[in-house]
């Protein structure tokens, strides 16, 4: 079936470039690829599994970004041992995985990943292996569920998502097999999906989110027919597990290119199924729903870039935080009180993203703090400001006030007044809080506006 999709191709998308079954081997010589560059752990359980008769390779991140120059995040290998003979090898080997079956090779802190070489779905349907199949399983649109039909090395390479994912590193020859032409869109900095990028992106939306999370941090132009069928088919994602989306989005957004990684999701509509209600923000208030994101983002890049310490949960505070005004308000304008609006308002719109995507209570419990400590930074007088510097989360609460501020919120110089309140000793401190008057007791908590029930004769 690939085969037919691909003839209607012209080259170079065409067989020729992607479904060549011999790979060009390039030698040693003729790439800039050290064995030194890969971990020695990598190298180790490569060298062992030919040792006891597989073939072995390192593959896919490490090989695109040591090409690169880059620092590799992990090293993964490529096999053709079962996991079940890559654990019989290493005594310190893991299974694990529901989707993909793999093995965890541990060496201290560092984990080796290794993958049993496996077949693309397309070749399931060529060798007549009906879909349901316990081994290879799609959902009616046509995503793979589970994807553990094994395959040869040459299947491998194919099943791969992109050209520059599928180049295959022999630490002992020091050859690279490229099977896909990845070492052309090395050079060319093109990120290019193996097949058709239409069949691919159904097999696994989250292709889509991966072609944009490469482009960013390589600096790559997604190639032309691979990034058109993108925003026609952005919404696929709507269907994708949201705990596999959290992870995802982590990768995209705190990576260390935040912002250039949130202006290629938006252009490419990619935003929305990751985080609707902020979509709808952004579409009603855009100015200030994209300076403060961008703001928030960038400032996650520099602390990233300083080695500072970054959390989700302040991110995504920041990601919501444009949804949830229009939220407290349409409340208000039902006769909510202030405050129960604001807890309902957040209570709802975390819940309605946790079905998108799945943020896990260690980080949606400190966000919801970052919240409900921000109109409470309003409220200063008699003993309130210290026992808000006390509290643990006022750091980030202070931050998050700031990050309003620059994305251009008025809130009457707050900000300054706290920066000021934590430079200055308790004489001035009193002065401070001295000096706010009315201005220091914030919103009005509800219980002001409580309305009381009429008294009737029983209660005198
Ligand atoms: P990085 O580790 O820097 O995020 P990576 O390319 O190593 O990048 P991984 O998620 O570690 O990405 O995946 C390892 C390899 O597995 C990829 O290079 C690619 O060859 C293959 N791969 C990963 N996810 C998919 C997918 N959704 N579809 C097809 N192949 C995939
Ligand atoms: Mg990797």
């Amino acid at each position: 079936m690939i085969r037919k999709l691909l003839k209607k191709l012209p080259t170079p998308f065409g067989r020729a470039a992607h479904r060549r079954t011999t790979p060009s081997v390039i030698p040693a010589s003729q790439h800039n690829l050290r064995r030194e560059r890969i971990s020695k752990n990598a190298v180790n359980v490569v060298e062992r599994l030919q040792q006891a008769g597989y073939q072995a390779f390192v593959v896919g991140g490490c090989v695109r970004d040591s090409l690169l120059d880059m620092t590799p995040k992990d090293f993964d290998v490529a096999t053709s041992a079962t996991p079940e003979q890559v654990r019989a090898t290493f005594r310190n080997a893991r299974l694990i995985g529901r989707r993909f079956k793999l093995v965890h090779v541990h060496f201290g802190r560092e984990i080796i990943e290794v993958a049993t070489f496996r077949a693309s779905h397309a070749d399931d349907a060529e060798t007549g292996l009906a879909q349901g199949d316990e081994k290879s399983r799609q959902s009616e649109s046509g995503r793979l569920l589970r994807d553990n039909v094994y395959g040869s090395f040459e299947d491998d390479a194919q099943r791969r998502d992109f050209t520059i994912n599928a180049l295959y590193y022999d630490v002992s020859s020091g050859h690279i097999h490229d099977y896909a032409n990845g070492m052309h869109d090395i050079r060319e900095r093109q990120i290019r999906l193996i097949g058709d990028p239409q069949q691919r992106y159904q097999e696994d939306p989250v292709r889509m989110l991966r072609a944009v999370r490469f482009a960013a941090k390589l600096d790559f132009e997604i190639e032309q027919h691979s990034a058109a069928p993108i925003p026609d088919m952005a919404d696929l994602l709507f269907d994708i597990p949201a705990a596999r989306l959290f992870d995802e989005s982590l990768k995209l957004l705190m990576s260390g290119q935040g912002v250039k990684t949130f202006d290629l999701l938006h252009y490419y509509y990619l935003f929305e199924p990751l985080f609707p209600a902020t979509e709808e923000a952004i579409e009603q208030n855009p100015d200030y729903s994209l300076a403060l994101i961008r703001q928030a983002l960038a400032n996650t890049d520099d602390r990233i870039r300083e080695g500072r310490p970054v959390t989700p949960a302040f991110l995504f505070a920041a990601l919501l935080w444009p949804a949830l005004a229009p939220r407290i308000k349409a409340l208000e304008d039902q006769g909510v009180p202030t405050i129960p609006a604001q807890q309902q308002a957040a209570q709802d719109l975390i819940t309605e993203q946790c079905q998108h995507i799945a943020i896990p209570k260690r980080f949606s419990v400190p966000l919801r703090e970052i919240w409900d400590m921000q109109p409470r930074l309003e409220r200063r007088s008699g003993r309130r400001a210290d026992q808000l510097l006390e509290h643990p989360r006022f750091r980030a609460a202070y931050d998050f006030l700031l990050l309003r501020e620059s994305a251009g919120e008025d809130t009457e110089g707050l900000g300054r007044w706290w920066t000021r309140y934590q430079e200055v000793g308790e004489d001035q401190r009193r002065k401070m809080i001295a000096e706010l008057g009315d201005k220091a007791t914030g919103p009005k908590r509800s219980r002001n506006k409580r309305k009381r029930k009429p008294r009737t004769a029983a209660d005198s």
